[in-house]
């Protein structure tokens, strides 16, 4: 789920970029031509090529990260390419192609890569005897140092925007937003390699009581402390997702031999240190439904809640698992 808005949101700047670069830099290679300048000419129909083939690997691969890198270096490459085969004529795109890196990659990348652009500008173009080469650094500087602070803090408002949409207000564990995209990955995921995973849904034992005896202020501590315990004592790969009310989902993606122990064990830390205000003991009850093939997100909870159901009804504290 991390990453997944920002990842879209790449997506959608890439395909604008592409489509940009390629109506911008298109018509100057036909112009090149037919002055036959063939030499740029032809550099500027590899950069339109290139940009639609890269623009349409990442559409369909996905890979955005990688593409994004590819096409930042190549980007920069091109303008300085340009600029030192075409001279003056070709100099001002290097200032949309140096803000447009910072588009492609994290803003500490495309710092990095326009700094070597502009110093490889510096050393081979032959264009400092017509405009000035301070006046070119400063401004080039300003303009990286300008669009790196402020791809920074939009980098910081997406990370904040992605745990406000994947993290339950409350607990601070994950939503159920984040519960259904990550057990899509995980059903996929068993059905490719067969991985047996599982899904256990936890429930506090006569939550109600507490919330009657000691307030809900109480009840939502309570509910935060249990959060708190929970993931201090599952690894790193485990993930817990708040299902509604005092209810939680467990996904435990890679299953060992002795993971029935893990989950009794748990059981056991919860129990000990999770207490109402007067040190009395909250107890949780554990429905556990292993992956098995054919199982859809649907069948998947429905079987953790059978036996949620039936551990309930066996006097709560313990851990029941549905093989079936
Ligand atoms: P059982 O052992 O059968 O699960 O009994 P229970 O009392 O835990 O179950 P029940 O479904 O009867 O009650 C759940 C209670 O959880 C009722 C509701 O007030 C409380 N609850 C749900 N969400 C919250 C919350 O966000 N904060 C607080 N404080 N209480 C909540
Ligand atoms: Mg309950
Ligand atoms: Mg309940």
């Amino acid at each position: 789920m991390i990453n997944q808005l920002q990842e879209r949101y790449q997506l959608s700047l890439l395909l604008l970029l592409g489509t940009i670069a390629v109506l911008g830099v298109f018509p100057f290679a036909v112009i090149r031509y037919l002055d036959g300048n063939l030499t740029a000419s032809i550099i500027d129909m590899a950069l339109v090529l290139g940009l639609i083939v890269l623009v349409a690997y990442a559409y369909y691969s996905k890979k955005i990260r990688l593409v994004g890198a590819i096409l930042a270096i190549f980007i920069n490459g091109g303008a300085v390419v340009i600029a030192i085969a075409n001279g003056i004529n070709s100099f001002l795109w290097v200032y949309p192609v140096f803000a447009s890196t910072f588009i492609l990659v994290k803003p500490i990348e495309a710092f990095c890569i326009n700094v070597v652009a502009g110093i490889s500008l510096v050393a081979m173009a032959e264009i400092f005897d017509i405009i000035s080469m301070d006046s070119f650094i400063v401004t080039i500087l300003i303009l990286s140092i300008s669009a790196f602070v402020y791809a920074n803090h939009s980098l910081k408002q997406f990370r904040l925007l992605e745990t406000l949409n994947t993290v339950d207000a409350l607990t601070g564990a994950f939503n159920r937003r984040a519960m259904s995209t990550d057990m899509q990955a995980a059903l996929s995921n068993s059905e490719r390699n067969g991985i047996k995973q599982f899904l256990a849904i936890l429930d506090l034992d006569y939550f109600k009581s507490v919330n009657d005896k000691y307030g809900h202020a109480v009840g939502d501590q309570v509910l935060k402390e249990f959060v708190k315990i929970t993931t201090s004592h599952i690894r790193q790969y485990d993930r817990l997702y708040r299902f509604g009310g005092e209810e939680f989902v467990l996904l435990i993606p890679v299953v060992e031999e002795q993971q029935q122990t893990f989950i009794d064990n748990l059981r056991t830390v919860i129990k000990k240190n999770l207490k109402t205000p007067n040190g009395e003991e909250i107890t949780v009850s554990f429905g556990v439904a292993p992956w098995i093939p054919g199982t859809t997100l649907d069948t998947w909870l429905q079987r953790a809640d059978e036996a949620l159901y039936q551990a309930k009804a066996k006097g709560r504290d313990c851990v029941v698992f549905n093989n079936e």
